[in-house]
């Protein structure tokens, strides 16, 4: 711990990296977006094509919010599955603490960007009912995880600067704002990642991150009474300066994208470090259980955990039926690893630091030991 806070203050030289292999099949299940608002609805994008934008081009069109039920179905789905300890199948889910606050921003005439904490509900004419109800009794029944995302998904500083050039970017930002939707990502990548503005600006610095970081964890502790414990940077755009802000708050776990997989490390903050295996996305390509099946095996074979990485969009049904097609690919994948891996474990980001720290976790069914084995190779040339 003194040699995290010393590497945190920027003294003592830096740990080498060191990944895991574990001696059991380990399967997380990361979720990104949830509390994030879109399209409101029918009537938003009703709203949307009178002003001009006609939505159908692309998934994201039809990405609103999650309802109460689409997120008692989630639950439900989690809680017909068990592990070979008797536990239930966990999301980790990570939610953006605020919205764009529609209502005051309008006073302003939208030349300001004000922000609406999740805590306070959400803005002007978006209605969920029960939706706050719904993650808190996923997270008393142990199938949901919540995990901190960001307190926005957009850059605020790239925004700030679109509104204040008073060119096309501003006029799209006010016509999206006007619908109250803050604004749909592959339509105008320039409002960024909330970490990284779009274009050549880059990563803001690291007193910007800080300040985001803090506040987006004191509206999380509010939220859900604990601190976040594991983190990912809304389009994975997090650097060193992400890190350090984030294990000042207390979080421990770096949730990462992937393309091949790696096996998971602390890095020098003694963040562990964890990366997606098998990309479960029915609202972007079709259903290929038995691909996701591949994957997780060779991720196994490796001694690494499948992380199974799903969007909330794939949730939603508000806009467009995502939701029956997941839950089912869902099911059917759950099941199947299940069956063909006897001594399977559902475990959640924290269960994994634990492990690798301890060499075990607990659960409602008690003590579970998990050997991880530290590897001597750097993670990067792990698969070279
Ligand atoms: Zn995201």
């Amino acid at each position: 711990m003194l040699g995290f806070l010393q590497r945190l203050l920027g003294r003592g030289a830096p740990l080498p990296e060191r990944s895991y292999r574990f001696d059991r099949p380990l399967v997380l299940l990361q979720s990104d977006d949830w509390g994030r608002i879109g399209v409101r609805d029918e009537e938003g994008k009703e709203q949307l094509r009178r002003l001009g934008v006609r939505l159908g081009e692309r998934p994201y069109d039809y990405y609103s919010l999650e309802t109460a039920a689409d997120v008692m179905a989630v639950r439900d789905m989690l809680k017909r599955h068990r592990d070979s300890t008797g536990r239930h199948a966990c999301l980790v889910m990570n939610f953006l603490m605020a919205n764009l606050d529609f209502v005051r921003m309008q006073a302003k005439d939208y030349n300001e960007i004000v922000l609406l904490p999740l805590t306070h509900g959400f803005p002007g004419q978006w209605s969920r009912p029960g939706l706050f109800e719904a993650y808190h009794q996923g997270i008393a029944d142990r199938v949901f995880h919540p995990a901190l995302h960001g307190l926005t998904h957009f850059c605020r500083r790239g925004v700030e600067e679109s509104l204040a050039g008073k060119g096309e970017q501003r006029d799209l930002l006010r016509t999206f704002w006007k619908a109250e939707t803050p604004y749909i990502h592959w339509r105008m990548p320039w409002v960024g990642h909330e970490y990284c503005a779009a274009g050549k600006a880059g990563f803001l610095s690291q007193e910007e991150q800080q300040s985001l970081v803090r506040h987006a964890a004191e509206l999380f502790r509010q939220f859900f009474s604990v601190q976040p414990l594991t983190a990912c940077a809304p389009g994975y755009r997090g650097n060193a300066d992400t890190h350090a802000a984030w294990a000042e708050c207390g979080v421990r776990v770096a949730q990462n994208g992937g393309e091949a997989p790696r096996p998971p490390h602390l890095d020098e903050y003694e963040m562990l470090n964890l990366y997606r295996t098998v990309d479960v996305e029915p609202s972007e390509r079709g259903l290929e259980v038995e691909k996701y099946m591949e994957l997780a095996g060779a991720c196994f074979a490796r001694g690494i955990p499948a992380i199974i990485s799903v969007h909330s969009i794939n949730f939603h049904s508000t806009l467009k039926d995502f939701r029956s097609t997941t839950l089912q690919a869902l099911d059917e994948l759950l099941f199947a690893l299940e069956a063909k891996y006897p001594n399977l474990l559902y475990v959640h980001d924290a269960d994994m630091y634990e492990i690798v720290t301890r060499g075990k976790y607990r659960s409602a069914q008690g003590k579970v030991a998990v050997q991880a084995r530290a590897d001597s190779s750097p993670a990067q040339s792990a698969w070279r």
